[in-house]
């Protein structure tokens, strides 16, 4: 049973889409539902730890007098914030299942496209279709004929592709203007990203919540990636439950480059050959080379492994701070989980 408040013999619960990720220096809440992330003290989670094994007044009482407000305030938080509840039957509600399981050989896929490129749409899009990939982002690096982009988008018709975000240059955008009926034209496109534009702003669709973000910055190759944020963190449970299994970044990636070379993610220096004279399914499906990167959690990671957003954060391989250690952390991540702090400077490992 479930109660309002909380009674001699009941214990305190977070609900199983509530998740918390220790940090060295404190902890990360993670709405998995509504997808929101709040910051919370470790002393917080040693808390509602023993509630799920104690009855709450005894643990209550196992504290000193001056923590009860603070512990009050705890249970407030909870209760308020619709993260737990009270129960006499703590059996009754599981842990969340953390597997992460797919149908997909190839669940999400990059192109790049420079004016240079010569790709065959209609060919990638046939061999990722017989992959079952799921989305692709569609990085356009110099000014195009935006035709070329409507004809990528007309090429993953009648595929198994659900969702495409495109990044275009500010020049290119110039062409066409991408408003409701062109997001209604063409369902599977999520969100335009133009870059080299005069001012960051993000412009949401009056029909749905697909977007078009103005970056000011330019992206002008692979290598205008791998930043990491606490705006760029992601708290679903797609990402949550494959984080704690695989690579966040690489896992079940393929990566085709502006010359057509297809790579497991294209900041990287090792390629496979072109698309268009190789066997990419069998690729993807018998090298090992290919997904011998997909199995480093952020758990394995050099200064990661101590961080609170190690399941919300997407991970980055190709640049990390150490060329000689795969498992060193992201180069283009300046928190440093010790002091909880998002630093100007590259941290030092504690103990190094
Ligand atoms: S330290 Fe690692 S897990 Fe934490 S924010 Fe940086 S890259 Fe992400």
């Amino acid at each position: 049973m479930i109660y309002e408040n909380p009674t001699a013999k009941c214990y305190l619960l977070l609900y199983s889409s509530i998740q918390i990720v220790k940090g060295y220096a404190r902890s990360l809440l993670i709405d998995l539902e509504r997808h929101k992330m709040r910051l919370i003290p470790n002393e917080f989670l040693e808390f509602i730890d023993q509630c799920k094994t104690t009855y709450l007044p005894t643990v209550l009482k196992n504290y000193q007098e001056n923590d009860q407000p603070i512990l009050k305030e705890y249970m407030e938080f909870i209760i308020e914030n619709e993260y737990g509840f009270y129960t006499d039957q703590p059996e009754c509600f599981p842990e969340l299942d953390l597997t992460w399981k797919t149908p997909s050989d190839i669940t999400n896929a990059v192109i790049d496209v420079n004016k240079s490129s010569k790709h065959s749409y209609t060919d990638i899009i046939k061999i990722l279709d017989k992959l079952n990939c799921q989305a692709i982002d569609l990085r356009v690096f110099e000014h195009i004929n935006f035709d070329i982009v409507t004809n990528f988008i007309h090429a993953t018709e009648s595929s198994c592709i659900r969702n495409i975000n495109i990044y275009i240059p500010y020049n290119t955008w110039k062409q066409r203007a991408i408003d409701k009926d062109y997001f209604l034209d063409y369902p599977r496109v999520n969100s335009f990203i133009i870059h080299g534009s005069p001012s960051n702003i993000i412009k949401d669709n009056d029909y749905d919540k697909r977007k078009v973000i103005f970056l000011q910055k330019d992206i002008t190759s692979a290598s205008c990636c791998g930043y990491v944020s606490e705006n760029l963190m992601i708290g679903n449970m797609s990402l949550f439950t494959e984080s704690q299994h695989y690579n966040s970044c690489l896992n079940k990636k393929l990566s085709i480059d502006v010359d057509g070379q297809v790579k497991n993610c294209n900041v990287q220096a090792e390629s496979y050959g072109k698309y268009n004279q190789i066997d990419v399914i069998d690729l993807v499906k018998n090298n090992k080379s290919f997904s011998s990167l997909w199995k480093i959690t952020k758990d394995d990671i050099l200064v990661c492994k101590d961080c609170e957003f190690r399941y919300v954060c997407v991970d980055c391989r190709g640049l990390i701070s150490d060329n000689n250690n795969i498992y060193s952390k992201p180069e283009r991540c300046n928190y440093n989980p010790y002091k909880a702090d998002w630093e100007p400077e590259p941290i030092k490992i504690i103990g190094q």
